[in-house]
């Protein structure tokens, strides 16, 4: 049975919402439908992302909202097409902009630029008090959203919630070893080893497969924090750095070689792919992992993993400290991304002032729980200040996201989204994991969402896909030891250098101090 903590939720709620921390009792959002004359009016919009998701005019949620705003929606994105690239390149192209664009930021600021869409700053200002509220709140998203020419052009939909990943390891295999949780990389590594060598699953053979990794491409990334290294691009006392180009990555590349030829990591770490959980959990073989939280926490839920390894318990622990004695998880999910769905007001839309009071809209209480959690009494319920799922909804058998697409709710438009509904449909294990990161402060900080001028980003697409394929390749070959990483590490920088790479970090450096110049 479901026990949900509130008081675990409320926490949770606070720390990544101050704005709209559960239980604040404050009644800043304004009321949706204000007394005095409203202009009914109905805008077309362009809808179609993630080559799945079309408006659809029968969608409840949005009836709901124009009974509130008077503004009704009608869908002009073809619900045939598939390549939601492609259908928003035709629609700009043709010149037949519809009023509201929903596309991703960087597309949508990219037409901006060349006048297609308003710029929102006045608007929000005179007439968005939500929108407004939150931008002042927020300093990371205004700064994001602010387009290289300094103006606003697009709302962004914002994640809630920094938790990404967590580090998970066979709880019941320690046990049975008579081994504690580790708690440092040499403990981690003493760990690893035991699990590999002591066959805790009992069956007289040494398959033990110590740390796994499903996302092929990274293979060994996710172990470099624990050498002190950042897996990606990181900012160092306002400089952006890159991991796997800095001095300390020498160390770890070398320590994480020694950990594969001792059989401590996957053989097949860069080639298994992304069903390495289902084959090595399921297989009752897989130690450990460094995974997203909630659908790797699901695993303990598995009757067919249950019914080969009773004890099954994939726990999620602290991130070992690392070489330098810090704790810390460098994996935490940004609010906005590179990829980030918003929506724009064109420039030929007749009634922006009557569009950006329906953007707003979705900032009030009532329409960010609605496009969040669904219909109310349908979908979920209040508990004081909190939407809740309701039972039946979490107990489908269904995915609570299929039940919501139903009717219109789940949707990344410009808002921001409630990290309340997914920690209700985590099983225990992941909402507890997610209460360990949140209240214990290992998070570092998320990498700021850059907004890059034509001109970056000519430098970006010209060199960084070579890069992140040398970078990448490099790592497999000296993880399994196909190459010494001590003799070649200089060669290695030096190559990076002529591919590029110091032209990439000034790129990012000169998208990060004009982010940072936005008040
Ligand atoms: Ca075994």
């Amino acid at each position: 049975m479901r026990v949900f903590s509130l008081g675990l939720l409320a926490a949770i709620a606070f720390a990544a919402a101050p704005v709209f921390g559960a239980g604040s009792g404050e009644s800043a959002n304004q009321a949706p439908a204000s007394a005095g004359a409203r202009k009914d009016v109905q805008l077309t919009i362009h809808m179609h992302y993630w080559n799945t998701k079309v408006f659809d005019d029968n969608w409840e949620v949005f009836k709901i909202a124009a009974a509130d705003t008077g503004v009704s929606l009608k869908g002009t994105a073809p619900k045939t097409g598939s390549d939601s690239k492609q259908i928003f390149n035709l629609m700009m192209a043709s010149g037949e902009i519809p009023d509201i664009v929903h596309f991703m930021k960087r597309d949508l600021e990219k037409y901006a630029l060349e006048g297609a869409f308003l710029p929102l700053n006045d608007l929000i200002d005179k007439h968005a008090p939500n929108i407004k509220k939150f931008l002042d709140s927020r300093p990371d998203i205004k700064r994001y959203a602010t387009a290289p020419d300094g103006k606003i052009y697009a709302i962004p939909f914002v994640y809630e919630g920094n938790v990404e990943k967590a580090w998970f390891i066979r709880k019941d295999w320690l046990d049975k070893l008579g081994l504690g949780i580790p708690k440092t990389v040499a403990e981690y590594r003493a760990a690893l080893k035991a699990m590999v060598a002591g066959d805790p699953n009992g069956n007289g053979k040494a398959d033990e497969v110590g740390f796994f990794n499903r996302q092929s491409s990274a293979g060994t990334r996710d172990l470099l924090p624990l050498f002190g290294v950042y897996p990606m691009f990181f900012v160092d006392a306002g400089k952006i750095k890159y991991g796997a180009y800095v001095p300390g990555y020498r160390r770890a590349m070398v320590e994480i070689a020694e950990w594969y030829k001792d059989g401590l990591i996957d053989r097949e770490i860069s080639t298994r792919g992304n069903k390495a959980r289902e084959i090595l959990l399921g297989d009752d073989i897989g130690a450990s992992t460094h995974d997203w939280l909630a659908s790797t926490g699901s695993f303990n839920d598995k009757p067919e993993i249950k019914q080969k390894a009773p004890k099954f318990e994939f726990a999620v622990i602290p991130p070992p400290a690392d070489i330098n004695g810090k704790v810390w998880e460098a994996a935490a999910r940004a609010p906005v991304k590179d990829e980030t769905n918003a929506w724009a007001i064109s420039a030929k839309n007749k009634n922006p002032i009557e569009t950006i009071k329906y953007f707003d809209y979705w900032f009030t209480e009532k329409g960010r729980n609605m496009m969040n959690f669904g219909i109310l009494g349908t979908h979920y319920e209040m508990s004081g200040d909190i939407p809740m799922y309701k039972q039946e909804i979490l107990r489908s058998g269904k995915k609570v996201g299929d039940l919501l697409a139903e009717v219109g709710a789940g949707l990344e438009i410009g808002m921001l989204g409630d990290y309340r509904g997914e920690l209700q449909s985590m099983n225990e294990f992941s909402r507890s994991g997610v209460e360990m990161y949140v209240k214990k402060g290992f998070l570092a900080e998320a990498f700021p969402p850059l907004s890059f001028t034509a001109e970056e980003k000519k430098v970006l697409d010209a060199r960084w896909t070579a890069l992140d394929t040398f970078i990448r390749e490099t790592r497999d070959k000296w993880t399994l030891g196909a190459e010494p990483v001590e003799a070649n590490f200089d060669k290695y920088l030096s190559q990076m250098r002529a591919m590029g790479m110091d032209e990439v970090l000034a790129a990012y450096q000169s998208a990060y101090d004009r982010y940072m110049r936005v008040k």
